[in-house]
């Protein structure tokens, strides 16, 4: 099963792909986290989309769209992938309907105040890029990650005036896409605001996964 988490920075998107690959058996792929681990290595690609990245606009559809596009040709993402943060235009949409097939679009629900909240408390650790919350799930007291040692820290574009263009580059571009993809028929919400359990459950009901 082919799916795509849309929502708000900070809605969950990334903790619930998190904890449903390891019932789902499919990769989470997250523009994000590619581009991060890409500033990170301080690639070509890296170099490229840092400022944009931090300054919270979106990087460029073509740049996005061919890197997804190679992303999903690996043999890992042939039996189903969760997309985390793509697409967030509706060109990304038409380009990748021209190279994969989407079953859900997992719309995730939240208010302003509720990404405020989740953004000003993230911390995402530099191993293995677990997104921790000081208050919902807080890192070691040491400031280490407690799943691989790793260093924890607070990404540039969670800083405010970052946050604020990221909710606005949301609801301008990548909003429209709600409307795009209920008009499919491919649409499911999720109330994004009680918290990650909650969440999962939900989507454990609409994937038909037990437990
Ligand atoms: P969040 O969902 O918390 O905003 P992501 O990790 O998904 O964060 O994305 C971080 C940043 O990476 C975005 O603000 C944007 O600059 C860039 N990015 C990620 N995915 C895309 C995309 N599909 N198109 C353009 N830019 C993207
Ligand atoms: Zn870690």
């Amino acid at each position: 099963m082919n799916f795509i988490f849309l929502g708000p920075p900070g809605a969950g998107k990334g903790t619930l792909a998190a904890r449903a690959v390891s019932f789902l058996k499919i990769p989470h792929i997250s523009t994000g986290a590619i581009f991060r681990a890409a500033i990170g290595a301080r690639s070509p690609l890296g170099l490229k989309v840092k400022a944009i990245i931090d300054a919270g606009k979106l990087v460029d559809d073509e740049t996005t769209v061919a890197l997804v596009q190679e992303r999903l040709a690996a043999p890992d993402a042939q039996a189903g992938y969760i997309l985390d943060g793509f697409p967030r235009t509706i060109p990304q949409a038409e380009a990748l309907a021209g190279f994969s097939r989407v079953d859900k679009v997992i719309n995730f629900d939240i208010s302003d105040a509720g990404v405020l909240e989740r953004l000003g408390g993230r911390r995402v650790c530099r191993g293995c890029g677990h997104n921790f919350h000081v208050t919902f799930d807080p890192p070691a007291q040491d400031g280490l990650c407690v799943h691989c040692g790793g260093e924890v820290y607070i990404r540039d574009d969670d800083k405010s005036e970052a946050v604020q263009k990221r909710l606005e580059v949301y609801r301008a571009q990548t909003a429209p896409l709600i409307g795009y993809y209920r008009e499919k028929g491919l649409l499911y919400d999720i109330d994004a605001s009680p918290g990650i359990e909650s969440m999962l459950s939900d989507f454990k009901k609409l994937t038909g996964s037990g437990c």
